[in-house]
């Protein structure tokens, strides 16, 4: 049995939980409750407050944990990265007051900046040889400029929509942030057996979201110049149709090159393209 701690209730939870649902996963969380087992998988879910993940799988309390890089870095705790998973996408930014005069990160000398990752800043601000303020606050960081707290902030950013109604512009990336799945050191030989059993289904459930499956007809003169445009795992399958002298291709192709591909194809003369998403892809 491993422990794998996730988000209680935040912006990870719903991801964390239905990543471990794809990869086949069935378990049951009644409400309130700390813990959950799995019924088809020896894994055993902590539901915590996501600061204290790392804490927890550094000393061995769960031997696994989702949580988000910024978290990770800003505690600083001695556990193994094991694999990204692609959601929960942010960045920490720094935000000034959008009439301030910023020009570059020079101005942020003799600054006072509010933040809730005053580590993270610390090391960002010493890398860039700044000598500023950091004034550590534990929610609401944007409003802190606006009541005369600070003059800049130091805060998780995904859309920007929240520093524009609390009159900030961002003017620093100071890191990206995704969650990761991370793992306590010197996990025993069984558990190590788990989580790659694990990490194999979680690999397969990301790739299939990286492609899509799609079959069209071709006529059979234009297959050679259609099968070009695909960058296809191996080689396509290829199928006759009924109606002479036409085939039906499939293949798979990239979720971020879909649209420019299948422009390419219909100029190929590709018919009754049909894309279709893939449930689990194994290399
Ligand atoms: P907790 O109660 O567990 O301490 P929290 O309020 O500290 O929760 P959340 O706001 O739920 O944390 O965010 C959890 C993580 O999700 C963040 O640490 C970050 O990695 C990521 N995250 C935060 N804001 C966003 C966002 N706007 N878009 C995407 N991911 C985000
Ligand atoms: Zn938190």
């Amino acid at each position: 049995m491993i422990r794998l701690a996730i988000q209680k209730s935040g912006r990870l939870s719903d991801d964390s939980l239905a990543l471990m649902r794809e990869c086949g996963i069935s378990f049951h969380q009644s409400a309130g409750k700390l813990k959950a087992e799995a019924s088809n998988f020896p894994i055993e879910f902590l539901f915590l407050r996501d600061d204290d993940i790392p804490q927890y799988v550094a000393n061995g309390t769960a031997d696994l944990g989702i949580v988000g890089e910024n978290v990770l870095v800003e505690n600083n705790e001695t556990v193994d990265w094991v694999e990204k998973l692609g959601f929960g996408k942010c960045r920490l930014a720094i935000a000034v007051t959008r009439d301030s005069a910023y020009e570059n990160v020079g101005d942020l000398n003799g600054m006072k900046i509010a933040t809730s990752y005053p580590q993270i800043l610390r090391n960002y601000l010493k890398r860039h040889n700044i000598k500023a303020h950091i004034h550590e606050i534990s929610g609401s960081v944007e409003i802190a400029p606006s009541i005369g707290l600070a003059q800049a902030i130091c805060d998780i950013v995904s859309s920007g929509s929240t520093l524009m109604s609390n009159g900030l512009k961002e003017v620093e990336t100071v890191m990206q942030s995704e969650s990761v799945l991370i793992a306590t050191p010197n996990l025993t030989q069984s558990k190590k057996n788990i989580l790659e059993q694990l990490r194999f289904r979680i690999q397969s459930v990301r790739k299939a979201q990286e492609y899509k499956y799609i079959l069209m007809n071709v006529p059979n003169h234009a297959i050679e110049r259609v099968s070009k445009i695909l960058p296809v795992l191996k080689s396509p399958t290829i199928l006759p149709l009924a109606l002479e002298g036409w085939s039906s291709l499939h293949s798979v192709v990239r979720e971020d090159e879909f649209w420019r591909v299948i422009s390419q194809l219909k100029e190929a003369g590709a018919e009754g393209i049909l894309v279709i998403p893939i449930e689990r892809m194994v290399a």
